[in-house]
């Protein structure tokens, strides 16, 4: 990636980020239940734990209205690439962010592969998020074949280098979550020491560009997480947090993540690093 200005420092602890992506499920109650149970845990108040919840972009406002000061961030899901006119069905970055976005998932695996979204398109929609105020979440990963194949690295920097071309603006707010396709919903998860190498790649590749911005961009990890191996995947240098779909709809379970990723952090002693608060 290339850009000409360095993006707006993180200030203090980085903490870790759980990123919840529904998909297509949840009801209206079962939002405000989830909200009502994750909002209120002891542990993402003491702890540098930063929690955005990406509902069905209907239940924006609605969440919205549930929220309490600081404890959660909003995403949704995904945005168009338009800002405006005859595209039946779209959202636009703006009318999220009027909804209660501040973050948006762009380039999600099920975006690319059931609905063809493209690498442009993609950067397109990045953009937009930028622009509208929204913290553009783009996910990339390779396919099972593309992993055998030894074209792990090829598809990431192909996928980075659509980037290129983004404004300053949309580069210094952009954050990355590395999505590898054979593990999400297959209950595979990357190991460790595969998250480690890769995360180490991806910035490596970042920092060939741009060094300042490969040591201060927010890198994420999604792929079959769950309560049983967020506290390792999460806890791992260079990983700013986790993107969870399947285990982040259930309150328990999303309780349960959240006390998992608490466990392997310390205490912040004043309540949690507000410059991580969306
Ligand atoms: C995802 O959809 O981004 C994801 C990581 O899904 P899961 O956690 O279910 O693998």
């Amino acid at each position: 990636m290339n850009r000409d200005s360095p993006r707006t420092p993180v200030a203090g602890h980085r903490g870790k980020t759980l990123i919840a992506n529904w998909k297509l499920q949840g009801t209206g109650p079962h939002l405000d239940q989830w909200i009502q149970a994750v909002q209120g845990l002891e542990e993402i108040h003491s702890r540098p734990i930063q929690v955005i919840l990406c509902p069905p972009a209907v239940w924006l406002e609605r969440a919205r209205g549930r929220l309490h000061e600081g404890a959660l961030a909003l995403g949704i899901q995904n945005v168009s690439a338009e800002s405006a006119g005859p595209f039946t069905g779209e959202i636009s970055a703006a009318m999220a962010y009027e909804a209660g976005a501040r973050y948006a998932l762009v380039g999600h695996s099920e975006r690319r592969r059931l609905f063809g979204e493209t690498d442009p398109v993609v950067a397109r929609k990045a953009e937009q998020s930028a622009r509208a105020g929204l913290t553009p979440i783009v996910c990339i990963g390779e396919t099972a074949e593309e992993r055998r194949a030894g074209e792990t690295e090829r598809v990431l920097a192909r996928q980075l280098g659509a980037l290129d071309r983004l404004s300053t603006e949309a580069l210094n707010a952009l954050w990355i979550a590395y999505e590898p396709v054979w593990s999400i919903g297959t209950g595979i998860p990357a190991t460790a020491d595969n998250l480690r190498e890769v995360a180490a790649w991806i910035r490596s590749h970042v920092a060939a560009s741009d060094a300042t911005m490969a040591d201060r961009l927010r890198l994420f990890y999604g792929g079959s997480v769950g309560a049983g191996n967020a506290a390792v995947l999460g806890a791992l240098d260079g990983v700013d947090g986790l993107l969870v779909g399947g285990a982040s709809v259930e309150a328990d379970s999303m309780v349960a993540l959240c006390r998992s990723m608490a466990g392997g952090m310390p205490k912040s002693g004043c309540g949690a690093d507000s410059s991580l608060r969306g």
